[in-house]
């Protein structure tokens, strides 16, 4: 509102009126006006009528109005809440008003706006919601006018559905969030399902429509997706990570993956850092689980971000469960796991035509007991061996298959920072495995696969693995980058 724009000498309000008592005193076609608007509301009518007009009459009776059948009397007024005159007297009418405004009652004189303490507008009603026009006394014409476009514009369903949101206020103000939850739920309410079904006149189908509204706003929304990153390169993301990424309102992530594909989230997402690297402060698994539970009933959409794919050696499995007893919808979306990645560096082929036709996924780290694992004989009979998380166990591995009956021959690839540009691979023998323990040189993550398929690898791609336990500190570091 700029500072020229006139003010309104008449303020509009909407008064309280329910059980509340209003006097018309007049016996013709003025009062007869007022009664029927004011026979809109629920106040009870109190009509001064010593000579009412048949129409008047009759109207009195069809809407059981309080007919005080004698001439107007101050008493009359007691306990009104508003007084319209509406005598056609001018003399009179100013009585009434005089009397009205002695108690304290505002009062309302009909085509006489210097004896008025309100004005009543032009009115259209889709109870509970109101339209009032007013003019400030000086243009029926006009208001009658600008109601009738109005009234044109506004659905007679309106009403009902004002009604409906009436009844749902309560419960919406303790199930729905105050702030933009809370405006968006009403907009769907005005705009969507309920507000068609109450226009085409089916009331049942709005209430349910609200209710599932209600529902569906209030039910925590939570969605946690457990995604792989794949081995640490951008362009090995999928497209359908990607998309979760950009939608994401929360991207909990492990120290594996790197900066650069956590960056690849919505720009406002919160980034929550949960470790799990040796060495590094973390949280543990169980923390990670109440954490993902906590932002799913909060509402939020969750990326789980794990570096590699989700479901191996991810402990993804106890986050679904935590998920699931919990009930909080989730989903896995697949990456490319660092066995993938560390044989595509090396062109190395996982399976190979007469000579390895099953691969094993193992930490090694289930070496340590006394009783070898099944998976030992799996590549005693030829499979390939991708081992995870196997660099301080690699001694073990080594000495455990050999023991168990693989040629110490057997050969070995292995990458550290698989599909990334500082990635470095070396080939040697199961002999030569050990070595990796001694390696302080090799601070990322390291993948070891172990078979006869690996002599299938691209070696002029590789350096000997060898070669460090003989002049350790003699090799240059190898970058491939
Ligand atoms: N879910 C992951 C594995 C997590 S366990 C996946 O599917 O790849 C962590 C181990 O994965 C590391 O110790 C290492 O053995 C391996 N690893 C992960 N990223 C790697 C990479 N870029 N290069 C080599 N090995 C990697």
């Amino acid at each position: 509102m700029t500072q020229d724009t006139p003010r309104l000498n008449a303020f509009p309000i909407f008064m309280r009126v329910e059980g509340e008592t209003v006097v018309i005193v007049g016996d013709g076609e003025e009062a007869l006006a007022k009664a029927r608007l004011l026979g809109q509301s629920s106040a009870t009518l109190r009509i001064v009528s010593s000579t009412p007009e048949q129409a008047l009459r009759d109207w009195m009776l069809s809407h059981g109005a309080i007919h005080v059948a004698e001439p107007y009397e101050p008493e009359h007024l007691a306990g009104a809440v508003l007084v319209f005159a509406a005598t056609g007297d001018e003399e009179l009418d100013r009585r009434i008003c005089g009397d009205a405004r002695a108690s304290g009652i505002p009062a309302n004189a009909v085509d006489r706006p210097d004896l008025c303490d309100f004005f009543t507008p032009a009115l259209v009603n889709r109870a509970p919601l109101a339209v009032a026009i007013g003019t400030e006394g000086t243009g029926p014409v006009l208001a009658q006018m600008v109601r009738a476009r109005i009234d044109r514009m506004l659905s007679p369903s309106l009403g009902p559905l004002a009604a409906l949101a009436n009844s749902l206020r309560d419960a919406a103000e303790r199930m729905v969030p105050r702030g933009s939850p809370r405006r968006r739920f009403w907009n769907e309410f005005f705009t969507g399902a309920p507000a068609r079904a109450m226009e085409a006149g089916d009331a049942a189908t709005a209430h349910r429509a609200a209710s599932d509204l209600l529902a569906r706003t209030t039910a925590p929304r939570g969605h946690i997706a457990l995604v792989g990153a794949g081995p640490g390169a951008e362009d090995l993301l999928t497209l359908r990570a990607q998309r979760l990424l950009m939608e994401a309102d929360v991207i909990v992530f492990d120290a594996l993956v790197p900066e650069a594909l956590v960056a690849m989230g919505r720009r406002d997402a919160e980034r929550l850092p949960v470790g799990k690297r040796k060495g590094c402060h973390s949280k543990s698994q169980t923390e990670i689980n109440a954490l993902l539970v906590e932002l799913g009933r909060d509402g939020k959409r969750v990326v789980r971000l794990k570096s590699g794919d989700p479901l191996v050696f991810g402990r993804a499995g106890e986050e679904m469960a935590a998920l699931r007893d919990a009930r909080i919808s989730y989903e896995i979306v697949p990456g490319v796991t660092a066995a993938f990645a560390a044989a595509a560096d090396l062109e190395l082929p996982l399976t190979l035509r007469g000579v390895s036709s099953s691969m094993v996924f193992t930490t090694g780290h289930d070496l340590k007991g006394g009783t070898l694992p099944d998976w030992a004989k799996l590549a005693i009979s030829g499979a390939t061996v991708a081992v995870y998380m196997g660099r301080s166990v690699a001694a073990d591995v080594a000495a455990r298959l050999i023991e168990a009956g693989l040629s110490p021959d057997t050969a070995v690839a292995v990458v550290e920072n698989a599909s990334l540009p500082n990635r470095r691979r070396f080939h040697g023998t199961l002999a030569d495995l050990p070595s990796l323990e001694d390696r302080t040189d090799l601070t990322g993550p390291v993948m070891t696969i172990i078979g006869d398929a690996v002599a299938g690898a691209n070696l002029e791609l590789s350096r000997p693995l060898a070669t460090h336990r003989l002049v350790a500190t003699a090799e240059p570091q190898e970058t491939d980058a």
